[in-house]
């Protein structure tokens, strides 16, 4: 395919999360002025950090929450088929056959289709006792169930699981966190920010079981048993052991996969006419030499930005380093860069707005913070810089 997109082609975006989302707008933003489809299986495209901190107090998502309405879609010319999911690719015609059964022939295609959460085969959720997190539908769910007195088992000791139980223990829930990890959000973040992590949430009441396997079970009244202890049950389950990626569709149209689609440093997988964004996709990153999948709201918006870019041959559209937050225990906690294993503390700043600092000699490549958005803002900027310059090296 050759870019930049003719004014006169279509582009199609699958998924209408924020990755979709985005993609659509960057493109009519960065003068886009072609046909635009927006494909999305849920009745409507929302923002999900919410879903784990706001809605599980207030029963909903808040306003604001809403990442595309039916105004904004036609005042951006976005035809946005909000309830309507694409079934199968056909990459030799090149066109999405929907579920609705109709045929959208494309230029070019962004899948942009995020994740599930994981499940349990022997638990699967009910909405009655067990529960998922990745939808509106579930944080509707879960916050009707988060009843004063009730007992809550958090299945992943993970950011999501760490931002419920800290909703649910606000609502007089008690909560109870087990993860099979030795420690709290091993994945990612180095050892240091777990033992906080631990301590914050200890002293908030959250009791936190980590490092032993744990076998969760139905009691024959479908109370949920830890370990087989039928004397201590649980009211209430919330699985939150990650998410896979909604690849199907790309596998199934034999795209190179593995944990994610696969795609280059600005997002195009092995289909010169296809890109991949978000949750799904995972880019290859110079800085560590390999694929690599970021399940991450900035991570999604930027790699919209850049993929639209791309598509309309601008440069200007920077990489930029990995940020994310997370509020817990009313506490802001902010990442920028990524763990790398090799990496050690080289920087620590006690008390109670503590900021840690991990690199490689005297390069840093990550950095967390409680409670510090500007130390963390200018970390990231920092580190986006080093990206960068790496980026830019020739191959
Ligand atoms: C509860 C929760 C809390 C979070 N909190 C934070 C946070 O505090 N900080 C942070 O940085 N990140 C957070 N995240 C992560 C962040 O929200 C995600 O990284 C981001 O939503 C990814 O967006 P996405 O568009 O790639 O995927 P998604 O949001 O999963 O959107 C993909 C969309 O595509 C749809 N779709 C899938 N297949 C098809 C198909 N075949 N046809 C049409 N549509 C399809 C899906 O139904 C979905 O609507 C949170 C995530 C969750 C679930």
């Amino acid at each position: 395919m050759t870019l930049p997109l003719e004014p006169a082609a279509t582009a199609v975006v699958v998924g209408a999360g924020l990755a979709g989302v985005r993609t659509a707008m960057e493109l009519r933003d960065q003068g886009f002025a072609g046909r635009l489809v927006l494909f999305g299986d849920e009745a409507r495209a929302y923002d999900r950090p919410p879903l784990s901190k706001e809605a599980l107090l207030d029963g909903d998502l808040p306003a604001g929450a809403e990442l595309l309405t039916a105004a904004t879609a036609a005042e951006h010319k976005v035809n946005f088929r909000p309830g309507v999911g694409v079934a199968r690719l056909d990459r030799a015609a090149r066109r999405v056959i929907a579920t609705d059964g109709s045929e959208t022939p494309y230029d070019v295609l962004v899948l942009a289709t995020g994740g599930a959460a994981r499940t349990l085969p022997h638990l699967p959720a009910d909405n009655a006792r067990v529960f998922l997190l990745r939808t509106v539908e579930d944080a509707r769910a879960l916050a009707g169930a988060l009843q004063p007195g009730r007992r809550l088992l958090v299945m992943g000791g993970g950011w999501l699981g760490l931002e419920a139980a800290t909703a649910a223990l606000a609502r007089g829930v008690k909560a109870t966190l087990v993860d099979q990890a030795d420690r709290l959000c091993a994945r990612s973040v180095p050892a240091e920010v777990s033992t906080y992590l631990h301590t914050l949430h200890h002293a908030q009441g959250l009791n936190v079981r980590l490092g032993a396997p744990c076998r969760v079970e139905r009691a024959d009244d479908g109370r949920i048993l830890l370990g087989g202890d039928s004397a201590h049950p649980f009211d209430l389950c919330l699985v939150a052991i990650g998410m896979t990626p909604n690849d199907g569709l790309a596998r199934a149209a034999g795209l190179a996969c593995d944990n994610g689609v696969l795609a280059d440093p600005a997002g195009q997988t092995d289909d010169s006419a296809i890109f991949a964004v978000g949750d799904v996709a995972a880019w290859f990153d110079p800085a560590l030499g390999r694929h690599h999948r970021l399940e991450s709201w900035q991570s999604a918006k930027v790699q919209a930005r850049r993929v639209a870019a791309r598509l309309l041959g601008r440069t200007d559209a920077a990489a930029e380093a990995p940020w994310f937050w997370s509020e817990q225990g009313g506490r802001m906690i902010q990442a920028a860069g990524l763990a790398d294993p090799a990496s050690r503390l080289i920087g620590f700043e006690d008390g109670d707005r503590p900021l840690w600092r991990y690199g490689r000699g005297e390069t840093v490549d990550l950095v967390v913070g409680v409670d510090r958005a500007r130390d963390l803002r200018m970390a990231h900027r920092a580190l986006s810089q080093q990206r960068r310059a790496v980026e830019e090296q020739p191959v």
